[in-house]
């Protein structure tokens, strides 16, 4: 059966109300409790039936991200479909859009995104400030005797497609570490990017309606240890103009994508000044404390923003929160049944656990929110670090 032709959203008369996510992880996963409050159906394209949100699903549709043909299957059932991972094949899916199945944010909207180097070249288009970059054709073509490069050293090197949580980035420090990891991995997937001694990671959430309604939550500072986010506080201690910038710059790029739903930005902020590092077309792990410190979580959005539902408030409901990241130490199937009674037990905590049957050093197991009673920021600051430090008291840093 070829999917249904659904009518645009200006046509709709009704929210939408079965969705269809590709992808199964934790993102989707907590999607449940607010599918639950909308009243709306969820299926899901994932490759294993013990992926995390399977436990959420009215239904499952097995196979690999990219398989269109299952992305078909759940189009045939779903009045729209969205996604928790972006790593889909959008050649392969526009035969779907052109007959008719609704894709929230549409696939022109990922389509500058997808390439890290083709994001850096939209943003840049845009003059949104980037860091800046080359593609590595041009060191490959310049004197390889020394492998030097414009940007000089050290140098970032990132994967174009396909990397997260750090896994094909790698600040590189001299011309020989840079000739030792190309000839070994070969030069076309990657881009070469300046380093930047930022002071602070930052980021932030925001969602779009096909309307055109825009909501930003918080800025939130975030850390990164080893390319992985250990920790996010929100709110950010910025000053107002940065706070104003940054808000700016995530309306520009949802208006400028066109983009219906939730997206993230992360920022590098060097002083006064703010660099975009990476969009993320979805929900983020920079907004998970938004479940347990806002009025509408980023996974409500998400849900509300693709339903054609109003967008909710992004206000946060404490003075702060901090989240911290449950990375997996060691390679084990364990459920750490006592560690997370110890980490549910600290004060105003919140924690997730994806479920997943297995540990890998690195890998997202789950997070614990606690919200903060300090309003200054100093103050807040403070509480966070010890909140912090109480985590990792029981849960290990990889
Ligand atoms: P991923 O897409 O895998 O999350 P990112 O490109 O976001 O990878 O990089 C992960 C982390 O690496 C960033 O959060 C930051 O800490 C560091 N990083 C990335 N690019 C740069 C850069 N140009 N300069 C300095 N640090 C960087």
């Amino acid at each position: 059966m070829a999917p249904s032709v659904q009518p645009s959203p200006a046509q709709r008369s009704a929210p939408r109300t079965n969705i269809g996510i590709i992808g199964g992880g934790q993102l989707a996963w907590m999607m449940g409790p607010a599918a639950q409050k909308l009243g709306l159906s969820l299926q899901i394209q994932t490759p294993s039936d013990s992926d995390p949100a399977v436990a959420i699903a009215t239904q499952t549709h097995l196979g690999a991200i990219q398989d269109v043909a299952v992305t078909q299957a759940l189009a045939e059932q779903c009045e729209v479909i969205t996604f928790e991972n972006e790593f889909v094949d959008l050649t392969a899916l526009e035969a779907l859009h052109q007959s008719g199945t609704y894709f929230a944010p549409a696939l022109s909207s990922l389509q500058p995104l997808l390439d890290k180097f083709d994001q850096r070249g939209y943003l840049q288009g845009q003059n949104i400030p980037v860091p800046e970059f080359i593609a590595l054709e041009s060191v490959a073509e310049g004197d390889r005797s020394t492998w030097q490069n414009p940007l000089g050293f050290p140098v970032v090197l990132k994967a174009r497609r396909l990397g997260y949580d750090g896994q094909g980035t790698s600040v590189i420090k001299t011309a020989e570490e840079l000739k030792t990891v190309l000839e070994r991995e070969g030069f076309d997937p990657f881009l070469l990017e300046a380093f930047v001694p930022f002071e602070r990671e930052l980021a932030i959430m925001a969602a779009r309606s096909s309307s055109g309604e825009i909501v930003t939550y918080p800025v939130v500072e975030t850390k990164q240890e080893n390319q992985v986010c250990a920790w996010v506080l929100a709110p950010a201690d910025v000053s107002n103009e940065i706070q104003k910038e940054v808000k700016a710059i995530a309306q520009r790029i949802l208006t400028g994508l066109n983009f219906v739903g939730i997206l993230g930005v992360e920022l590098f902020q060097t002083g006064n000044q703010v660099q975009v590092n990476e969009i993320a077309p979805r929900t983020h792990n920079s907004g998970h404390y938004s479940l347990d410190a806002c009025v509408t979580s980023q996974f409500e959005q998400q849900l509300r923003a693709v339903s054609d539902r109003p967008l909710g408030s992004a206000d946060l409901t404490v003075p702060a929160t901090v989240m911290v990241n449950l990375l997996g130490y060691e390679s084990a199937r364990s459920d750490y049944t006592e560690k997370r009674q110890q980490l549910s037990a600290l004060p105003n905590a919140h924690l997730y656990w994806y479920g997943k049957a297995e540990s890998r050093p690195g890998r997202k197991l789950g997070h614990v929110t606690l919200n903060l009673t300090s309003t200054e920021p100093t103050a807040q600051r403070q509480e966070a670090e010890k909140a912090i430090a109480a985590v990792n008291q029981i849960w290990p840093t990889a």
